[in-house]
């Protein structure tokens, strides 16, 4: 293509060093070029980041690269191969409609995968048709880049684009594509998969593989493979303390949307709490609740034995022994969540020192909350003040002696309660994506392709530890979503 030099010039740095797996891994294929590539939105920061220079490039141009009809230079597409859980059955899956240019390397030197969701058919795609539509491509913009910019790992958004093509749900939508950065796209799945095609060597090559692009720390040590399945607890135990901690849902914890890089990934039903209602479940594929916000840290744990049963071959060659030390690891779970989500909490709640109560005192406020309706965010948004909060809520009596211990609480620091309010105001958004914004930016853009709500909504999302009143609207809602709110999956 004419266009390699330009490709060249944009800053593109290509490695394939996941290629080096054996092929059963991955599958070459290129991405389905759209008709008419249109860019919607373009990440300037992120691209940035990476080192990806455009402003000499026509929109045009940038479109059709993020629409799979410039390959960059020296990008060398594929398709990963994994299995997973879902909902709690084990299928063997793969991008099924997502293709890997290849990982990038940034100035700073850091490893990431360009992967184009959305490309068409691979491999993997059983009986779908590999395409995805604007709404869903655009609602994982919005949910990652809020997520990053609230200090939560996660996978980041480049860009997306609608290709010109009609794609065909319950109704006809706009085909799209998502341009995903990632540390690494390999999942829980990854291992499950690997552990499936019973070659040994295969899933050593794997753990080897990840071990050396996300835990290069752990290199060298005596039991290694132990090691590396307590890191991965460990990390995974400290995400989903992370997402409770700012009220988030995932909405699908399958296996295969589980990364080993410890970022969250695949963001298709989620949403986040207004009202503080731990049973609350967003997405309409989830009848039984299974992936409910209070159940994400015990279904983090189940899809954490899965990834070490896949490991017990490298654990030791004693199954028995290998069970042994796989349980041992797994039951440090609940504890490393609970430490994480504990310290998280203190944060939110001011407090520089640790009591034994504290945990006491956090789950008095969060049953009060659930009790009373009160909204998550707000409520501990509201608390870093002198006075009590504004709202009828908060006269409640309950709510008032709950808050005599916590200032009691506060007066037991060993700093001013001033540092207290500044270490609140750090770690209590102002601003979330909520449901009633998120869906009126995603309906704007999708009728009419009108995005001002869109952008305005990503730029209120950009600092959300800071209280902005031009954004006032969209840090409140005319009504709490919980309950009534439904999200669709991605595909
Ligand atoms: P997800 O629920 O997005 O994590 O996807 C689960 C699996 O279904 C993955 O293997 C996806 O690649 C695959 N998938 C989802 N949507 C499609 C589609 N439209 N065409 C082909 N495969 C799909
Ligand atoms: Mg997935």
């Amino acid at each position: 293509m004419g266009f390699a030099n330009d490709a060249h010039s944009m800053g593109w740095n290509f490695d394939h060093s996941y290629r080096a797996l054996p092929s059963a891994f991955f599958s070459e294929v290129s991405p389905k070029p759209g008709p008419e590539p249109r860019l919607v939105l373009f990440n300037h920061k992120l691209a940035q980041e990476l080192g990806l220079t455009f402003s000499a490039h026509e929109e045009s141009f940038i479109a059709a690269t993020f629409c799979g009809n410039i390959l960059p230079a020296n990008s060398q597409p594929i398709a990963q191969a994994y299995a997973g859980h879902q909902f709690g059955h084990f299928t063997m899956l793969g991008d099924g409609r997502a293709i890997l240019l290849g990982e990038h390397i940034t100035p700073s030197g850091k490893r990431v995968d360009i992967q184009l969701k959305g490309a068409g058919l691979t491999p993997y795609s059983r009986r779908g048709d590999g395409k995805a539509a604007i709404g869903p491509m655009l609602r994982e913009y919005i949910i990652s880049e809020a997520l990053s910019a609230l200090d939560v790992p996660s996978t980041r958004s480049l860009a997306v684009v609608t290709t010109g093509e009609s794609i065909y749900r319950e109704t006809i939508l706009k085909g799209a594509m998502l341009t995903r950065v990632a540390s690494s796209h390999i999942r829980v799945g990854t291992f499950q998969y690997a552990a499936a095609l019973r070659d040994k060597r295969s899933l050593k090559e794997l753990a080897d593989y990840t071990i050396t692009r996300h835990y290069s720390q752990l290199i060298g040590s005596e039991n290694l493979y132990r090691d590396f399945l307590h890191a991965v607890i460990e990390r995974q135990a400290a995400l989903v303390a992370q997402w409770m901690l700012i009220g988030f849902i995932h909405g699908v914890m399958n296996t295969d949307n589980m990364t080993l890089s410890g970022e969250s990934i695949d963001y298709g039903p989620c949403a986040f709490l207004d009202i503080y209602q731990p049973k609350t479940v967003y997405s309409s594929i989830d009848q039984h609740g299974r992936y409910a916000y209070q159940n994400q840290p015990d279904i983090a744990q189940w899809n954490l034995a899965r990834f070490s049963e896949a490991l017990l071959p490298l654990i030791d060659d004693d199954v028995d022994k290998a069970i042994t030390i796989a349980e041992e690891e797994i039951g440090c779970f609940a504890l490393l969540f609970r430490t994480y989500w504990l310290e998280g909490m203190r944060k939110k709640l001011g407090l520089f020192s640790q009591e034994a109560e504290d945990i006491k005192l956090s789950y008095a406020l969060l049953e009060w909350m659930d009790r009373s309706n009160a909204d998550y965010t707000h409520t501990f948004r509201a608390l870093a003040s002198e006075n009590v909060p504004q709202g009828a809520i908060y006269q409640d009596r309950i709510f008032q002696d709950w808050r005599a211990q916590w200032v009691a609480r506060l007066e037991r620091n060993p700093k001013p309660k001033k540092s207290s309010f500044c270490l609140m105001n750090a770690n209590n958004p102002a601003i979330i994506p909520r449901n009633e914004h998120v869906e009126a930016a995603l309906t704007a853009a999708n009728d009419g392709l009108d995005l001002s709500k869109l952008r305005r909504l990503l730029s209120a999302l950009e600092d959300p530890y800071r209280d902005d009143p031009s954004f006032a609207d969209l840090q409140n809602v005319s009504a709490p979503s919980n309950g009534c709110y439904k999200t669709f999956c991605g595909t």
